[in-house]
């Protein structure tokens, strides 16, 4: 029976790799194998039945090196802290990757948030604000949207934080509505972060992204606005899936009515009913006859079991995770092209630090401005972990990795080991 797939050690075992490709000694990123800190919460609840229900709850802090740490929230029934740990790490090499000056860090709450009433919702985020508050701070550690959180619930996280240091703190938390210091453009950021990085890796390869067939796997904000905005691009999105299954249509699917289904009015692809659509399983929309295949739902999707049959020469990895170390190995053996997830959802973390330098310098920038410095820092990131993977001719995945680990090995050394 195969091992259980522990997305720690995934991410342990890529990070190693690309050590060795830069010819490290082990001393110099021994410390980037643990995380800083793990706090594990519990969350009290008072459901409206008058019951109580105490929920699970983490942040990890992986590394603060190169800066405050950053990264989102989960609200996801099977999250577990090997997972969280695993996030918080990419987030760290994310960060280098992109070089914005922040560390990484991740938190979850085990609940399906859809299994709860808006009023639990509420007091659940409010609460493990309340219990993770010795960790968080625009200066030490700012948390933001991930699964099944949304800028609403970074309102109440920003609010409850404000009202224990009582006064107004934005830095505290990015992904906010815009009407509570939110920027411009972060709603779509992961998505047109994605869209970059795929025009970036046709332009490089002498292809058309506006002609290419694309499946995209997540209907959430990454996966729906990544398909919306490859459609605007010209592509023709055939496939798309999300928990509940997917839809094929030869033609191409009407992106914007499925997105208002799923994404806007909260159903799922299920329900999604339109002439010549066809419904499937999402292992088909995994291996759909496509130019262009974007995960975008959870981790450990693209498993060795199935990366075989996927057909699509080109992956860009919006989800975190999602492809398994052996199905990576697999592709490369294929002459697939997999665009890493710590470079190609990059945008949301970074238009998230421009809402936090807004936010701490009472700044408001236009949207135009935060997508074209989104799209500078994208082009230039892609194009370092380009020609660091063709120097050292290695995947595009050990190129990013190579990348990050750099810029946090020399931030580590500069800093050196207390005491
Ligand atoms: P979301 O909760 O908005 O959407 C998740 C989507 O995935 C939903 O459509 C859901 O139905 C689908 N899904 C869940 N399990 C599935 C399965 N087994 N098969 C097929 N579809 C499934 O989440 P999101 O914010 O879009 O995040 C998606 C991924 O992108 C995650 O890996 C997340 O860590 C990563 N990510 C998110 C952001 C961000 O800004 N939101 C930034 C970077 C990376």
């Amino acid at each position: 029976m195969a091992a259980a797939y522990n997305p720690y050690e995934n991410m342990l075992n890529v990070l190693e790799k690309a050590a060795g490709m830069l010819g490290l000694a082990e001393s110099d990123y021994e410390a980037l194998k643990y995380p800083e800190r793990e706090l594990k919460v519990s969350v009290p609840v008072r459901m409206d039945d008058g019951s109580i229900r105490v929920f699970e709850g983490y942040r990890v802090q992986h590394s603060s090196s190169r800066g405050p740490c950053k990264g989102g929230i989960r609200f996801h029934p099977q999250v577990d802290i090997d997972e969280v740990k695993a996030l918080a790490a990419w987030m760290s090499l994310k960060c280098a990757v992109v070089n914005i000056p922040y560390g990484g860090a991740k938190g979850a709450v085990k609940v399906d948030p859809r299994s709860v009433s808006k009023g639990e919702l509420e007091r659940i985020t409010r609460r493990y604000t309340a219990a993770i508050l010795p960790l968080i701070g625009p200066d030490k550690d700012i948390p933001a949207p991930d699964v099944g959180s949304t800028p609403e619930m970074m309102g109440w996280i920003m609010d409850t934080y404000s009202v224990f240091q009582g006064h107004t703190v934005p830095g505290v938390v990015t992904g906010k509505p815009i009407g509570v210091g939110g920027s411009l453009g972060r709603g779509e950021a992961t998505g047109r972060g994605v869209l970059f990085t795929a025009r970036e890796l046709f332009a490089r390869l002498g292809k058309d992204l506006s002609h290419a067939r694309v499946a995209v796997q997540g209907m959430g904000n990454v996966g729906g606005t990544t398909a919306r905005l490859l459609a605007r691009e010209g592509c023709k999105v055939v496939a798309l899936a999300d928990v509940t299954g997917g839809v094929i249509c030869e033609d191409g699917l009407n992106v914007e009515e499925i997105y208002q289904h799923c994404y806007v009015d909260r159903n799922f692809l299920d329900t999604y009913n339109a002439p010549g659509v066809i419904h499937c399983t999402g292992r088909e929309v995994l291996c759909a006859d496509v130019d262009l295949l974007v995960p975008a739902a959870l981790e450990n999707q693209l498993t060795a079991d199935i990366a075989a049959e996927v057909r699509a020469p080109l992956i860009v990895e919006g989800a975190n995770g999602p492809t398994t170390v052996e199905a990576d190995e697999i592709f490369a053996k294929m002459g697939k092209y997999v665009v890493p997830d710590i470079l190609a959802n990059a945008g949301g973390v970074v238009v998230s630090y421009f809402e936090w330098v807004q936010n701490i310098q009472s700044l408001m920038w236009d949207e135009e401005q935060v997508n074209g410095m989104l799209e500078k820092v994208m082009r230039r990131a892609f194009a370092e972990v380009w020609d660091k993977a063709h120097a050292h001719n290695a995947t595009l995945r050990l190129g990013a990795n190579m990348v990050a680990l750099e810029r946090l090995v020399t931030a580590k050394k500069i800093r050196g080991i207390f005491p």
